[in-house]
């Protein structure tokens, strides 16, 4: 019997984030059988991640489970797992889960898998200067805020307080300015009134960043307005600072005026990516050139150079100075899904990918936004109601659109926030974790060890 007509075409797509899935759906009608792997059974609506943090959406709400929101398309097999190694020759990817590992193998490889906190090679930062990339960074990061007054409100040193009620985010591009800015409106608008020991409103909220202008991207106009509406809020805007050393008190810089410590218990790290490990890997084995960050360095229609049979999408892509940002994704997703059915259907293939760029936006605070899109510029509210509708609209599934926007009437239209339970486990594991190892790993060793005892 042939090929064909065993099985159809195997594609396998690694990554369910904006890139993965919306391939995954372009192919909901192709003659093929997907395989669709995610280091988590979730997808993660990455833009709202600072919201988890700060205490106004819950974890759920951004990130709805992967197999519910494909439980329609038929073609499509959900598997959770980390891709660790691509044997390009036999078309095998290794997967590893808790306790498991196993193969795949594909005809064709879409590769999606995002990018990482960068560090600038000061990893250790991480222990006392969470990023924001993942769920578990922003329930950390929720635990550290809040249990922060909590603490501060037990203090009788001043010192000590003022230590608790400083909080450093460092990095100011559009996730730096979004936490600096709702960190402002929870101690000015939603803990007034709720300590006996202390005033809320006396946090310093200090943003730092090495460049000379907040959202830099943005352009001088944006910039400008958004820098002053951070100053409105009582935002302190360090730039042309430098961070040379974070630990568990306190934050090291360089600026200008000489070198400084800035003492702080709260800090949280939204500067810098770095390609994924998987690109790294995927760069070796198939000899692919790789950009400053690790991003693999693709042909015009995002193949891999050298394997037309591999696509690498999205962030982990570099292709024109792109940028990390869910549009380039989710296109780039759906280019690559369009390349496969032109291949199956025998049509010519290799056509360039070509980004239309929908413009860019943050949140500043309540009812402020800035919004570039094309040749149009907005703040303020009206750019905050183009933030709102396009949000709701990439939101996924309808129930998580309806309780966001309940979530979002109760922090911006009252004072409240729904999702302030923070527990000991999330402010704490990714010390115990480091300290203590993987779980897994360290079971099968506790379970080898105890059968040689025994
Ligand atoms: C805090 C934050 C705020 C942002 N705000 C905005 C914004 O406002 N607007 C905007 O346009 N963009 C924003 N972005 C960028 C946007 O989220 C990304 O550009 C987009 O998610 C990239 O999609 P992707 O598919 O390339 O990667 P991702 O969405 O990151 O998905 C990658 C997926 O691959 C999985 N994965 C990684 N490695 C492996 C492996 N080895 N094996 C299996 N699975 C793996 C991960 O679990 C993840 O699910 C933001 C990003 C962050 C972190």
């Amino acid at each position: 019997m042939s090929e064909s007509t065993e099985r159809r075409h195997r594609v396998v797509i690694v990554g369910a984030g904006f890139g993965g899935l919306f391939a995954t759906k372009a192919l909901r009608r192709a003659d093929v059988d997907i395989t669709l792997i995610n280091g988590t059974a979730y997808h993660l609506f990455q833009p709202l991640l600072y919201q988890v943090a700060t205490g106004i959406l819950s974890e759920g709400e951004i990130a709805p489970p992967i197999r519910e929101i494909l439980k329609r398309q038929r073609n499509v097999d959900v598997r959770l797992g980390w891709v660790t190694d691509v044997d390009v020759d036999a078309k095998v990817l290794s997967v590893e889960a808790p306790g498991i590992e196993y193969e795949v193998g594909y005809d064709t490889l879409i590769v999606s898998a995002g990018a990482s906190q960068s560090y600038f090679g000061k990893d250790e930062f991480a222990d006392h200067a969470p990023g924001m990339k993942s769920i578990d960074d922003a329930l950390e990061l929720r635990a550290r805020i809040f249990g922060a007054f909590e603490l501060a409100d037990l203090q009788t040193d001043p010192a000590e307080i003022e230590r608790w009620m400083t909080f450093v985010v460092v990095g100011a591009g559009p996730t730096g300015v979004e936490m600096a800015g709702q960190i402002a409106e929870l101690a000015h608008r939603t803990l007034p009134g709720q300590y006996r020991h202390i005033d809320p409103r006396k946090a310093r909220i200090i943003l730092v960043d090495a460049v000379d202008a907040v959202l830099k991207t943005f352009g001088d106009r944006l910039s400008t307005r958004a820098l002053r509406q951070l100053h409105l809020l009582g935002v302190e805007v360090e730039l042309e600072t430098m961070v040379v050393g974070v630990d568990a008190t306190g934050i090291e810089v360089d600026t200008k005026r000489g070198h400084q410590r800035i003492e702080s218990m709260t800090k949280m790290w939204a500067a810098g990516v770095a390609a994924p490990a998987l690109s790294r890997r995927l760069a070796e084995v198939t000899g692919a050139p790789t950009d400053r960050a690790g991003r693999i360095k693709v042909e015009p229609d995002c193949t891999v150079p050298g394997h037309p049979e591999i696509f690498a999408i999205g962030d982990m892509m570099a292709l024109d100075d792109l940028p990390g940002v869910a549009q380039v994704a989710i296109q780039s997703g759906r280019h690559a899904a369009g390349q496969i059915k032109r291949r199956l259907a025998g049509k010519q293939t290799g056509q360039k990918f070509s980004y239309f760029d929908k413009g860019s936006m943050a949140t500043i605070s309540r009812f402020s936004a800035v919004a570039s899109i094309g040749k149009l510029h907005l703040s303020g509210f009206l750019g905050w109601l183009i933030w709102l509708a396009v949000h709701l609209l990439y939101l996924v599934g309808f129930k998580n659109r309806v309780t966001a926007v309940l979530h979002w009437a109760v922090s911006f239209l009252g004072r409240g926030r729904s999702e302030r339970v923070a527990t000991f486990q999330q402010a704490y594991a990714r010390a115990a974790v480091r300290a203590y190892g993987d779980p897994f790993e360290r079971r099968k060793e506790e379970a080898t060890a105890g059968s040689k005892h025994g």
